[in-house]
């Protein structure tokens, strides 16, 4: 049977074959189509120093064993600790554009990969993940739910089932094209959480794709907390911005 599918899949490399989306050579196989292994072990993960709390890097002289940034510090975050796996920039920036924008769906793959090694740096285990909402009108004029589909492999990777009762009620603007002063107001209210007694008491993965100023991560974690009271909230992304303002 094994072999029946590893034989289907090299017709279908030859058949169909794809180019790499960053060094634009075939990809043979087949699972991480339309990215080579090459390009994807170049990818950077993102280095200490990083804020305890929100996951951005800090100036390499803040040391010692619990370095924040200054907002963290000034305690800002609604969640308990954010993670990404890298940096959104250079090729791991393209690689999400192309998955996100131009719907190379299978780019989900690597990326879920990604989000898994990453998901291993947390010391809690979750009882559920909250995958980011898109507004239905995103969703339909993208083709697909992007970050839900790498919450699937995520959950079937880590065995952590998804929580579905949140819900965006409001198809807010973009946030990468607002300032970030008017992120927090653009998503103020844009979610409804329906299924608050699944939350209370539990500890909570949110998933993005990317974070930016983590205003829209902010949003979630308040309506968690004021609603339904979980244990803990975690943040995880496939990538972060290196700095809260614009990219
Ligand atoms: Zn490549
Ligand atoms: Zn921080």
């Amino acid at each position: 049977m094994k072999c029946c599918n590893t034989a289907r899949k090299l017709v279908q490399a030859l058949l169909f074959p794809e180019a790499c989306v960053l060094c634009d050579q075939w990809v043979v196989n087949t699972e991480l189509s339309p990215l080579c292994y090459r390009c994807l072990n170049s990818l950077d993960p993102v280095s200490p120093p990083i804020c305890e709390i929100c996951g951005i890097p800090v100036p390499g002289d803040v040391l010692g064993r619990f370095p924040m940034c200054s907002s963290c510090r000034a305690g800002d975050a609604e969640f308990d600790q954010a993670r990404a796996w890298g940096l959104y920039e250079g090729d791991l920036r393209r690689v999400i554009r192309e998955f996100k924008f131009r719907s190379r769906r299978r780019l989900a793959v690597p990326l879920a990969g990604l989000l898994g090694q990453c998901f291993q740096s947390f010391e809690h285990t979750f009882e559920y993940i909250l995958p980011v909402p898109s507004h239905r009108d995103r969703i339909r004029s993208r083709g697909f739910d992007q970050i839900r589909v790498l919450a699937k492999l995520l959950s079937r990777e880590a065995g952590v089932p998804i929580f579905d009762g949140l819900s965006r009620i409001k198809n807010t603007k973009p946030q990468f094209g607002l300032p970030s002063r008017e992120r927090s107001r653009n998503v103020k209210g844009a979610f409804q959480l329906k299924e608050p007694g699944l939350v209370e008491n539990r500890k909570i993965l949110i998933l993005d794709d990317i974070i930016t100023t983590g205003a829209t991560v902010q949003e979630i974690s308040s309506v968690l907390r004021s609603k339904a009271g979980p244990r803990w909230i975690g943040v995880l992304s496939v990538a972060r911005a290196a700095h809260r303002y614009p990219l």
